[in-house]
């Protein structure tokens, strides 16, 4: 029996391991591999790790978890999660594990527009978050690649980053590609633009299939419903990271550094619902 499983071995899942293991939890994380940034070389805007390849952060981030002797690392993805009157069940290949709490930390998938060569590009001159992106672009002109009304205010967002924001449907795009130090827009007017970088708004759809199982709740936006503490609306799962969206929020917070921190809120939770039975 298990304290806890944490499926999902990014930003979210890695730091709720940690934080078990320091509290000596018996505790399995269970990783697929598959992750939203995989084809990220440097991440930004998380203090101390400022452009480091997201790879490396989880490499340290398996290396600190190591530490931990009550802590389990293994590669391999869950099929099922059941909840019964005395716990959980969570399945892998034909192998069984009983656990008090699961933690939930497995992470959106994002869909592009259907724009060939913007795939190529995801993650590096392509990007959603200006946040994360737009200052590797900065004194140079960007493009918009989206018409809904978020691209106005998205454009603001670049202003005092970009030297222009030139806005254009996903419609109006042929093909993206790639030059010496950023893109080629190539329009279906025959007409062509050279950014620095590219925005794009992807759809993120929740890897639903373990969620669905539970009858986990949802958020308006397509989110696991949760507390401030990841706490979900079946009692012993929680829900941390990409996935995640509290009443409050507007929307799933999309980062490493909101990742870390659910991942660490929910492992207190976890902590404390064990203490109290
Ligand atoms: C292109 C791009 C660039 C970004 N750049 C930045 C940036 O610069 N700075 C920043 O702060 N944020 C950035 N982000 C956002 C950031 O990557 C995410 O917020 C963060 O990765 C979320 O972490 P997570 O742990 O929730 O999910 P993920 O990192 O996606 O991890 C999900 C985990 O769940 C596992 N999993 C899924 N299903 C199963 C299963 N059935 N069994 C076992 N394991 C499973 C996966 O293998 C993976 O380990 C970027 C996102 C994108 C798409």
């Amino acid at each position: 029996m298990y304290d806890a499983i944490i499926i999902g071995g990014g930003a979210a899942g890695l730091q709720a391991a940690l934080t078990l293991g320091r509290m000596h939890r018996r505790t399995l994380l269970l990783d697929s591999g598959s992750y939203r940034n995989g084809t990220v070389r440097h991440a930004h805007n998380l203090l101390t790790n400022d452009g480091r390849d997201p790879a490396e952060l989880r490499r340290i981030g398996r290396a600190e978890v190591a530490a931990y002797d009550s802590v389990e690392v293994r590669d391999a993805a869950v099929a099922e999660v059941i909840r019964d009157d005395d716990g959980l069940t969570v399945t892998v290949d034909d192998r069984e594990f009983r656990t008090n709490a699961v933690i939930l930390a497995t992470g959106v998938v994002d869909e592009l527009p259907p724009i060939p060569g913007l795939a190529e590009h995801w993650g590096d001159t392509v990007a959603s978050c200006p946040f994360c992106h737009g200052h590797e672009f900065a004194g140079r002109p960007v493009a918009v690649v989206n018409a809904t009304p978020h691209a106005a205010a998205l454009a603001r967002m670049l202003e005092p980053v970009a030297s222009r924001v030139f806005i254009v449907a996903p419609t109006d795009v042929r093909e993206v590609t790639g030059t010496t130090d950023g893109l080629r827009l190539h329009l279906i007017d025959g007409s062509s633009r050279e950014v620095a970088g590219a925005f794009v708004a992807p759809t993120w759809t929740v890897r639903g299939h373990i969620v669905d199982a539970l009858g986990l709740e949802r958020q308006e936006s397509g989110a696991v419903r949760v507390d401030p503490f990841g706490r979900t609306s079946v009692e012993g799962v929680y829900a941390v990271g990409d996935l995640a969206q509290p009443d409050h929020a507007p929307g799933p917070m999309f980062s490493l550094a909101a990742a870390i921190a659910g991942g660490q809120l929910a492992a207190v939770a976890v902590v404390q619902a064990l203490v109290a039975a």
